[in-house]
């Protein structure tokens, strides 16, 4: 039984293909510049080379088609056919209120995927394109589509509403939705095993913290709050995104600088966060170096940074009255001691104490960095999102 799972992005397309039979992943890769002159594939089969090809993709069904060229390969490949691939798994970013679990794709889920453009204008749109093209290039073949917001539709309504007029809810649907979940609901689990406690009788706060970021109060396993609202911008500062600010801010500004609603967009998702304040790059790699050497924006970026992160962990604390587990995940979560340890130093009211040796240990697998006295278990939990799509692509075709 073989999954695809794919990531489509509006230039970009991700994938792995599994065999469910172990969950190994067979093969992996990234076609990148699509629609670009010079897009870029690279495909890694498991314990063979990395190959790369560099060629014209213009469109999504072009890049599945090369994608499925190099999975049967002669040389490069990992099946005989295209039809060794059982079923095909979508990350979908925005499910709305449609789609409070994973679908099976059919007329009315792609209606419904299509319905929510208007939420998420950049990544809806580069999904529908990933299923079609699948459609064409292995027809007949199942597909599921996995939503980043479906693990917060648990929330309750005191959680996600903005205090507006009623009314831009019933009509526009302007609620918290959150994103990242199928790395939150990854991670609450990954660590409740790993703790072998179970996961009804904890309270965690998960901490997904990469390019974008969000925290999520998740309690006796489900989403009670997340940071992300309406749209991946709001919550903790990001790499290019600014997170919470004062919404008065984004009038005001309009009308100094007489700017308009996309530039107003594209300041507030693409030149602001880290890259805004350190003036370097929004990458906490710079942003730690720069910290090193002593570079005074750095160093208040990585303050206000952990500051931000710090007082959400402390307001989901207040939210579940308690946490019992601290999870970090995603890019800097996984890989930046320093980003862990001012955060958890400033925690101690909660009771928080961590390791610093076990904080600078490097691996692949979860594991505790806090120490035996501290009241929260912290914990470092690599994410797998690709896993939980074809986990579920496969439980839902076999149903
Ligand atoms: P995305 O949100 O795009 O999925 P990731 O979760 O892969 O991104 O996170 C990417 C970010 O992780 C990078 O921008 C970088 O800031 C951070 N990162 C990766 N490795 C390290 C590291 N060793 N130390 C600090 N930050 C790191």
């Amino acid at each position: 039984m073989k999954v695809l799972v794919i990531n489509s992005g509006s230039s970009s397309l991700k994938y792995q293909l599994y065999d469910m039979t172990d969950e190994s992943v067979l093969a992996k890769g990234l076609v990148e510049r699509i629609g670009m002159d010079s897009s870029i594939l690279t495909h890694k089969p498991t314990g063979k080379d990395e190959v790369t090809e560099v060629s014209e993709i213009l469109e999504h069904n072009t890049a599945i088609r090369k994608v499925i060229d190099k999975l049967t390969d002669k040389t490069h490949g990992v099946l005989e056919s295209v039809s060794e691939i059982n079923a095909v798994g979508h990350r979908v970013v925005h499910g709305g209120e449609f789609f409070k679990e994973s679908a099976v794709v059919d007329q009315q889920a792609k209606k419904d995927i299509r319905a929510l453009i208007d939420l998420a204008p950049l990544h809806n749109p580069a999904a529908i394109m990933g299923i079609e093209a699948s459609e064409i290039n292995m027809p007949g073949v199942p597909q599921v589509v996995v939503f980043d917001t479906a693990f917060h539709q648990t929330m309750p309504e005191k959680a996600y509403l903005y205090a507006i007029p009623r009314v831009l809810y019933n009509k526009y649907k302007v609620r918290r939705y959150g994103f990242h979940g199928t790395s939150h609901y990854y991670v609450s689990r990954a660590a409740a095993d790993f703790l072998g406690k179970p996961l009804e009788d904890l309270k965690v706060i998960t901490a997904h913290i990469g390019n974008g970021g969000s925290l999520t109060a998740v309690q006796g396993g489900i989403s009670v709050d997340t940071s992300m609202g309406m749209t991946p911008l709001e919550g903790l500062m990001m790499g290019t995104r600014s997170g919470d600010l004062d919404p008065a801010i984004v009038p005001y500004v309009m009308n100094k600088e007489e700017l308009t609603v996309s530039e107003v967009n594209l300041m507030l998702n693409k030149h602001s966060g880290l890259q805004a304040i350190s003036g370097i790059s929004s990458d906490m790699r710079e942003i730690t170096d720069g910290l090193e050497k002593g570079d005074p924006h750095s160093t208040l970026a990585f303050e206000m940074y952990e500051y931000r992160l710090r007082k959400y962990i402390g307001s989901y604390a207040a939210a579940m009255n308690g946490v019992d587990v601290l999870v970090f995940t995603a890019g800097v979560g996984e890989n930046s001691a320093i980003v862990r340890k001012a955060v958890c130093e400033n925690l101690s009211y909660l009771g928080v104490e961590i390791d610093e040796e076990l904080n600078k240990v490097r691996s692949g697998d979860p594991r505790r960095i806090s120490t035996p006295n501290s009241k929260v278990e912290v914990l470092v939990v690599p994410t797998n999102e690709e896993l939980v799509i074809a986990r579920d692509t496969y439980q839902l075709i076999n149903k």
